[in-house]
């Protein structure tokens, strides 16, 4: 990572509304998130990408937070209590709604239960990354799944499970990645809505409940960056084929946040940033200077 590029890029990028699409409890989240509408303007390139986004109102955390997502998951990490559950049923004929938010594709599947770690939880919703968000042993794999999790007695509680999705030699998809990608050309542009039904979660279910899940602390990996989120990273890795990797591909573009440092480590923009004295050292405010570099570039 070359920090001083990454610092003058936050320098000159743009101020927007921030949400979350990591999140799961309701007032954590911005509303047209909850809806499924349009996000907000951060985005995974330069001037409004990952290194800026501690700029963006209320999202100091993604900045300066010490318990950042995602990371790269060892081996040897904390590893979820055995006697996980979780429900996590096949997509009925009724369906959900099925969103490009503008960041992510997003299936809005609320009230599955599952009890992680002891804990009872709801599912709120599932969403792709391309390419992965955690790395496995410094392994990155094509795309990463979320399923996002709200706490049933303690709504502030937020539990994402991520899974790792990768292409194979037989060149199968998973019956979730298969069905599901069939509906993405009509959901290629930010804000579109399908209605998703008869989704196959088999291979999910397996994933969440029998598998090996590596856990730690961490945060939303989207602005604001909130942390307090429980992670349990699976070691099953769903299928995808060549051919649906890439039709989600085209649609999910790049959204995959920068590494970040383990749990507990300093914050990676923050680290970087006090090695540019010349940007240390200005009296204006951070707003100020961001807005006029800002004016410099678009004019
Ligand atoms: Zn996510």
């Amino acid at each position: 990572m070359h920090f001083s590029t990454l610092l003058s890029f936050a320098a000159l990028a743009s101020y927007a509304l921030a949400c979350s699409s990591c999140g799961g409890a309701a007032s954590r989240l911005h509303k047209r998130e909850e809806e499924g509408g349009e996000g907000p303007a951060f985005s995974y390139l330069g001037l409004t990408g990952p290194v800026d986004w501690n700029q963006f109102d209320g999202s100091a955390a993604c900045g300066n937070g010490k318990t950042q997502s995602p990371i790269n998951v060892v081996s040897t990490m904390k590893i979820s209590a055995i006697g996980d559950s979780g429900e996590y049923a096949d997509i009925g004929a009724t369906g959900f709604n099925f969103t490009n938010t503008g960041h992510t594709v997003e299936v809005f599947y609320k009230g599955q239960r599952a009890t992680l770690d002891g804990v009872d939880y709801e599912l709120q919703r599932f969403h792709f990354h391309t390419p992965s968000e955690h790395r496995l042993d410094n392994e990155w794999f094509p795309m990463e799944v979320h399923f996002v999790h709200q706490g049933v007695s303690d709504p502030t509680k937020l539990a994402v499970v991520g899974l790792f999705i990768d292409t194979n030699e037989k060149d199968v998809s998973d019956p979730m990645m298969a069905r599901l990608a069939t509906y993405l050309q009509s959901i290629d542009k930010p804000g579109e809505t399908v209605v998703a039904t008869h989704v196959p979660l088999d291979g999910v279910r397996t994933g969440i409940t029998n598998a090996k899940k590596f856990t730690y602390p961490g945060s939303l990996t989207t602005p604001p960056c909130t942390e307090g989120v429980t992670w349990y990273v699976s070691n099953t890795i769903l299928d995808v084929s060549v051919k649906d990797y890439k039709v989600f591909k085209k649609v999910l573009g790049y959204n995959s946040r920068t590494l970040q440092a383990d749990p507990g480590k300093q914050n990676v923009v923050e680290f970087a940033a006090q090695f540019l004295p010349s940007v240390q050292g200005r009296t204006q405010s951070k707003k100020e200077r961001r807005a006029a570099a800002l004016k410099r570039f678009t004019n």
